[in-house]
């Protein structure tokens, strides 16, 4: 879905270019983090509504498997 087809970019031919996939989102300050490049920037809204989606999501994984697995 974040997949940005960009061929005509000549950023992409730069050794030091990094996409920033995984980044650490700080979603209480609104502020994302590449380890890899050590960029930050602001999150737009529609990432944050992803972060806050993707950690919700991630809760409820943990909770499902601290529930054990039943059966109905
Ligand atoms: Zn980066």
């Amino acid at each position: 879905m974040t997949d940005i087809e960009d061929d005509d970019d000549p950023i992409y031919d730069d050794d030091d270019f990094c996409d920033c996939e995984e980044y650490d989102a700080d979603i209480l300050e609104g502020r994302a983090h590449c380890y890899r490049c050590g960029r930050s920037w602001w999150l737009t809204d529609e990432q944050m509504r992803q972060e806050i989606r993707w950690q919700a999501e991630m809760m409820e994984c943990a909770e499902e498997s601290a529930e054990g697995t039943q059966n109905d």
